[in-house]
């Protein structure tokens, strides 16, 4: 294998999309080094640099079956730590237009903390032999030399001096606020294009202690929000150490409270009763915490002129999406076996042009299905595309009540195991159920 392998790989973060991305890498690569500005926790715990992680992490199933290939055993281990597990089919979410069915299907509902998942990933990828990580070490500029990145400019804290990291190819996964726009500006170069939707979302979240040996029947629970009508909503999800983590959510420009008497009003106001039942039952266990301004925004790198070789950008840096849908760590491990697969096929001058076209096209879906409502909050028009997947979501949306069928199938589509074709197949047969919890 040692033959085939290209050099050094440098990747810049190591959260979620920087930890796959390493993973995939360090087959094809003699090393990889990863860097990161934060202290990385050899447990389990929160850290500065991933703020999202006090919020609930939804893993969707083409997600959980990529990890599963990357990572083997990872579910168990998961299941180990108390991360409980059912049939995402039985996962009472209330839509505007009503409650969804209970639907068997075959796609897994397992629930976690985002720094567990994290953890036990890092843990796999730092005892692998050739990558090593670089903490406390924040990256400030790029290395670039004739339209190509030959490494970065870092600070460790330790020393405080710049240093050169060279490299033979880049990967940039600092995030949803990444920096490599200003780097790029640093370095003269044209800048990339952001698309931007913006449903001024907001998730304020706390945690609360499940008494051991109770079953409240379920194990997840969602209200939506749609715009322009439901600004407000939340959700609940049971996670490890036996903890519930509720979440309340508000769009279009609304947020919940971070006192705990005005988050426990808010929770009062919602008609999901599992979200009010466990913060009026349940002991709050920390601290409630806000992450607001999440809106989507598409970094084109795939249309970056001139381009930059030896220069591939992954995760939140890449394409940050509204989070209610949870496609976020999917789709970064759908581009770190991307890129892995296009290192493989080509040379690594033309590799990253191939990786960033081939990320382009698996997000078109995503973006879509994860904009085109939140549109809706903004009073410009929209374009074409995303007015027709609009309706053709609002038209879902009134139908997923009385039709498990249905239902069933956008599931599938929604948790990218199925193509969005299969909605257009002969509608499944109406089944109305009473008021679902
Ligand atoms: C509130 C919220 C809820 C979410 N819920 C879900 C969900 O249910 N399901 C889902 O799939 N996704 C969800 N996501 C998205 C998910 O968190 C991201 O898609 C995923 O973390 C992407 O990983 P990343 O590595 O790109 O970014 P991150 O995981 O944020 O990691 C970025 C890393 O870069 C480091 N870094 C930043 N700048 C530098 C620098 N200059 N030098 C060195 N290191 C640097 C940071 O310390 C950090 O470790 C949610 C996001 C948010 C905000």
């Amino acid at each position: 294998m040692s033959g085939t392998r290209r050099g050094r790989a440098l990747v810049v973060g190591g959260g979620f999309a920087g930890l796959v991305t390493a993973r995939a890498l360090a087959e094809h690569f003699d090393r990889v080094r990863v860097l990161d500005k934060d202290t990385l926790p050899d447990r389990a715990a929160h850290r500065p640099g991933t703020p999202q992680s006090r919020h609930p992490h939804a893993l969707l199933a083409r997600g959980a079956e990529l990890l599963e290939d990357l990572f083997p055993g990872l579910r168990e281990e998961l299941t180990g730590h108390g991360a409980p597990v059912s049939d995402f089919g039985q996962f009472p979410m209330l839509y505007p237009t009503g409650w969804s069915p209970a639907v068997r299907t075959e796609l897994v509902l397992q629930t976690f903390s985002r720094p567990l998942l994290e953890f036990l990933i890092r843990r796999r990828v730092q005892a692998l032999p050739n990558v090593t990580f670089h903490t406390a070490t924040e990256a400030e500029a790029l290395l670039v030399h004739d339209s190509r990145v030959t490494g970065v400019v870092a600070r460790p804290r330790s020393t405080g001096r710049p240093t050169a990291h060279e490299a033979d190819l880049v990967v940039v996964a600092d995030g949803r606020h990444s920096r490599l726009p200003t780097w790029l500006e640093k370095a003269d170069h044209p800048p990339v294009r952001r698309l931007r939707v913006d449903g001024k979302l907001a998730y304020t979240s706390r945690l609360y202690q499940r008494p051991p040996d109770t079953d409240p029947g379920f194990q997840a629970s969602l209200q939506a929000t749609i715009a322009p009508t439901t600004p407000s909503g939340g959700t609940v999800i049971a996670i490890e150490d036996d903890r519930w983590l509720v979440c309340l959510f508000g769009a279009g420009g609304i947020s919940a409270p971070t006192t705990p008497e005005g988050f426990d009003a808010y929770a009062a106001t919602l008609d999901n009763p599992h979200v009010k039942q466990i913060v009026v039952e349940c002991r709050p266990i920390s601290a409630i915490h806000r992450y607001s301004g999440l809106g989507g925004h598409w970094n084109r790198y795939d249309r970056l002129s001139p381009p930059l070789r030896r220069l591939a950008v992954v995760g939140d840096a890449l394409c940050a999406l509204n989070p209610l849908y949870g496609h976020g760590m999917t789709v970064a491990t759908q581009q770190a076996l991307l890129l892995r697969d296009a290192i493989t096929a080509h040379s690594l001058d033309q590799a990253d042009g191939v990786y960033h076209r081939h990320a382009a096209r698996t997000l078109l879906l995503p973006w879509l299905m994860t904009t085109s409502l939140d549109r809706g909050w903004s009073p410009e028009p929209a374009p074409l595309p995303a007015r027709a997947s609009r309706t053709a979501l609002l038209h879902l949306l009134h139908r997923i009540p009385d039709h498990p069928g249905l239902y069933r199938k956008f599931l599938n589509v929604q948790h990218m195991v199925a193509s969005p074709l299969t909605l257009l197949l002969p509608f499944p047969r109406r089944h109305r159920q009473g008021p679902r919890p």
